[in-house]
């Protein structure tokens, strides 16, 4: 390892992974393009290929570009090892069906990404993976059914979208003591705030295209962990192809660089704007774990560095209310993604679970009109007026509380 992979977490977000594809005298990482490596010595090309010497062979396997990605998100994770993909839920759907055998049982929370709830409850029960979901915060619950075994113990905290906490430490125990693979999508907390495996879980993964790159320009995912749990995972990438891009490599290689400045001010913002918006008449709850009112603010403090840049909020006008407020905002993007730059409304039915039923929402606890709010880098004051003139406007109208 390289003294530029020490240092503590900003230092290694701007430095770690990168030395080794600088050529040239070149300060950034290049992208490498190639899809295939040449080779004139047959048997340096086959020693590679079989992985008795260091190397690359074509882009679907490896590619030196991802690899810095790898390597920086891994040294900031404090792993052993860490493999990369198209996309989060590549990461997530790659992992759980390289571990996952017929027969095999999956502990998790209810409130995971709509995503990763459907693989739970469409697509594992069709190779015959039973999956418990239990109520999310309900630790004793989630106990029970990992005491009664399982291979995964799969969480994410904070969740999405009501911000949600999860004791990792707590779990992974209990986890380890029933013998599972205990992960966690640590996309909501970044390496900045949270660190899994340090708190006891066995795979950390991410959707890299949330905070870790920063600026909603790129897509790609991530899992890191053990040497002997990772290998297998990149092997079965590797086969099935959901590859991470060089060029989306270096882009979230880039907006890593800035990670720790960025998320500070995002979680500056969002709790100004969690204590502005629990002051608000016309808002019904605010779900941020900053929040001494939040449900899991004990736990939040215990094992987070930091409460994020996510939150909540209901309106008690709820879904009439929020088709006046949101389009009256003027610093904010209504959007799909998450953990960018610029400030980020929408609503969860449109965004995260827009792939449940209203039926299915409710049973998880999400009203119709929650807005999840990521919290960009702009200045609070402005974030704060924008909120203020829109409310303003909400107000006046005929709908504000919900008549
Ligand atoms: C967005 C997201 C994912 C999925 O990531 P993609 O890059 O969109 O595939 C998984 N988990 C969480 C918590 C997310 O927010």
């Amino acid at each position: 390892m390289t003294k530029k992979n020490h240092g503590t977490v900003g230092t290694k977000s701007v430095w770690a992974g990168e030395e080794e594809v600088l050529v040239h005298g070149a300060t950034q990482v290049p992208v490498i393009v190639s899809v295939a490596y040449n080779y004139d010595d047959m048997d340096e090309w086959f020693d590679v290929a079989v992985g008795k010497k260091k190397g690359h062979i074509y882009g679907r396997n490896t590619n030196p570009t991802v690899q810095a990605f790898e390597e920086k998100v891994r040294i900031l994770e404090g792993a052993e090892a860490a493999t990369s993909f198209s996309t989060g839920m590549a990461a997530i759907s790659n992992t759980l069906y390289t571990i996952l055998r017929p027969g095999d049982r999956v502990v998790s929370i209810k409130d995971t990404y709509g995503g990763t709830n459907k693989i739970f409850t469409e697509f594992l029960p069709n190779i015959n993976v039973d999956v418990a979901l239990c109520e999310t915060g309900d630790h004793e619950k989630i106990e029970a059914e990992v005491e009664k075994g399982c291979k995964i113990l799969y969480l994410e905290t904070p969740t999405n979208p009501t911000v949600k906490i999860t004791d990792i430490k707590r779990m992974a125990k209990k986890g380890k003591e029933a013998g599972a693979i205990v992960i966690v999508d640590n996309t909501f907390a970044t390496p900045i705030n949270q660190n899994p495996l340090e708190l006891g879980a066995d795979l950390v993964l991410h959707s890299a295209t949330k905070f870790l790159g920063g600026h909603a320009d790129a897509l790609g995912g991530v899992v890191c962990g053990s040497k002997e749990l990772i290998e297998p995972i990149f092997h079965y990438r590797e086969i099935n192809g959901a590859t991470l891009d060089p060029w989306a490599a270096y882009l979230l290689l880039r907006g890593m660089k800035t990670l720790k400045l960025r998320v500070i001010q995002q979680e500056k913002n969002a709790m100004e704007l969690a204590k502005y918006l629990e002051k608000k008449d016309l808002v019904k709850d605010v779900y941020y774990p900053g929040l001494k009112t939040h449900v899991n603010h004990d736990i939040a403090k215990k094992q987070m560095k930091g409460f994020g840049g996510m939150l909540s909020f209901s309106l008690k006008g709820e879904m009439d209310a929020v088709r006046i407020l949101l389009p009256n905002l003027t610093y904010a993007n209504r959007a799909a993604n998450l953990g960018a730059v610029e400030t980020t409304y929408g609503p969860a039915r449109t965004t995260s679970h827009i792939e449940c039923t209203p039926e299915e929402r409710a049973k998880m606890g999400i009203p119709e009109g929650l807005v999840r709010l990521s919290a960009g880098i702009e200045d609070t004051e402005d974030l704060i007026q924008d909120l203020e003139q829109a409310f303003a406007i909400l107000e006046k109208s005929s709908v504000s509380l919900g008549s």
